[in-house]
């Protein structure tokens, strides 16, 4: 693909949505980050209501220390792998507190080393809570880039890179946001939803999906929630 083709993709996205941002619910640099680790394999809902109960009782470090690991696997035992999420998390904000003030880091080797905070974490944290023009690839942006040929790559780190390499400039902190809703809505894993997708004219998949083949999975497809996976 090439650049003036990822410019005016880059530019219909933005007009759909100017301001797009992680679905998942928080209000400071450190409820992001909790949230994130949360989401590992869960879906941003589901965090969102662990967290509704979760952050009016804690939303510090010391506040979840204080609450100790088993106060903490109960206000998000919902969420699936809650056990070592909760484990990790209560490692983290003890390292929070005794190496950062009990703040979040800026910087990325700190957010890692972090336990239960690996590469993709690290980016939405340091792009989401600090706008730092991160791209934090999951599953839906891996599949998107390497659909649309917007960035190939055989892992997500390959297109990580390739889109720091090749998104203009001005769409780069906005980029992953809009690569993930349209990988979580539009482009999904299954039957991407070709005739309704914004950028298909632009888009180099060869395998897109017939008008006819959307009216008649209709009915199905209006009940995915396309919720299969989290940003983190
Ligand atoms: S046209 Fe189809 S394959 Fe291409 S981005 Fe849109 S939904 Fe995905």
């Amino acid at each position: 693909m090439n650049d003036n083709k990822r410019r005016q993709i880059f530019e219909r996205l933005r007009a759909a949505n100017p301001s797009p941002t992680t679905e998942l619910s928080y209000s400071t640099p450190f409820e992001l980050l909790v949230a994130v680790i949360l989401s590992a394999q869960a879906t941003d809902k589901g965090v969102n209501k662990a967290t509704a109960r979760l952050f009016p009782a804690a939303n510090t470090p010391e506040a979840i220390l204080a609450l100790g690991e088993e106060g903490l696997k109960a206000q998000v035992r919902t969420i699936g792998l809650f056990n070592s999420k909760a484990r990790n998390i209560i490692k983290a904000c003890q390292i929070l507190v005794d190496q950062h003030g009990g703040e979040v880091p800026r910087e990325r080797k700190a957010l890692e080393s972090l336990p239960g905070v690996g590469r993709k974490t690290a980016n939405v944290v340091l792009n989401t809570a600090f706008g730092e023009p991160t791209m934090a690839v999951d599953t839906h942006i891996f599949r998107v880039g390497n659909r649309t040929r917007i960035a190939q790559g055989k892992t997500p780190l390959a297109v990580e890179q390739k889109l720091l390499r090749h998104t203009p400039k001005e769409f780069l902190k906005d980029a992953h946001h809009w690569l993930i809703l349209l990988g979580r809505y539009v482009c999904t894993a299954r039957k991407p939803k070709c005739p309704d997708c914004p950028i298909a004219d632009l888009c180099e998949y060869h395998d897109k999906t017939p008008a006819t083949a959307i009216t008649a999975a209709a009915a199905p497809a209006a009940q995915d929630t396309g919720h299969a996976e989290s940003i983190s």
